[in-house]
């Protein structure tokens, strides 16, 4: 369900089963979006929204309302250019220094550029088509050399190192950027 709200533009109801209060959180879109227990009508849910609109104000990073749905479209976008880049790069990068993974997903979260897993899944970010190839290319060798490292060791950085001689202006430069829409 979703709520449209004068100060937060629209709200995300989720019915959550399993839930015994109201808990509200920011979605991957911006957006807010609170988690309520099954039964939870809209009337009730307003309630519960009016009466903690000066805790989320606070605590909770909303995005523009008024930019909602614009934000929306940039991400579609962007998630297309995506599609059509990134698993492609990820395999060049990966056979021309002979990694092996085995998955590439494409995620939208708002404080990441990749990950890496423990069963070789390779998480990139949509928000990498947003930065310089440079350190696009940069964050997916960073993670790549994660399927041989798990950590942040020195055997992990001299690893990074010998694909990218200039990656500690890389991991630098990539602080200027966000990977949130
Ligand atoms: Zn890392």
């Amino acid at each position: 369900m979703i709520i449209v709200d004068k100060e937060f533009g629209e709200v995300i109801v989720r019915k959550n089963p399993l839930a015994r209060g109201v808990r509200f959180s920011v979605s991957t879109s911006g957006r807010l979006q609170m988690s309520v227990p099954k039964y939870t009508s809209e009337f009730l849910a307003k309630r519960f929204l009016n009466s903690n609109r000066k805790n989320i104000r606070e605590k909770l990073p909303i995005k523009d309302p008024k930019n909602q749905r614009a934000r929306d479209y940039q991400k579609k976008v962007l998630m297309k250019k995506a599609k059509e880049y990134l698993p492609y790069r990820l395999e060049y990068l990966a056979n021309l220094h002979g990694y092996k993974y085995n998955k590439c997903r494409l995620t939208h979260a708002n404080t990441r550029w990749g990950s890496c897993s423990s069963n070789k899944t390779i998480s990139l970010n949509i928000g990498l088509m947003k930065i310089p190839e440079v350190l696009r290319d940069y964050v997916i060798l960073h993670e790549l050399a994660h399927l041989n490292h798990m950590d942040h060791s020195r055997a992990f950085w001299s690893e990074v190192g010998s694909h990218d001689k200039n990656y500690k202006i890389h991991e630098k430069k990539l602080k200027y950027f966000s990977p949130g829409i």
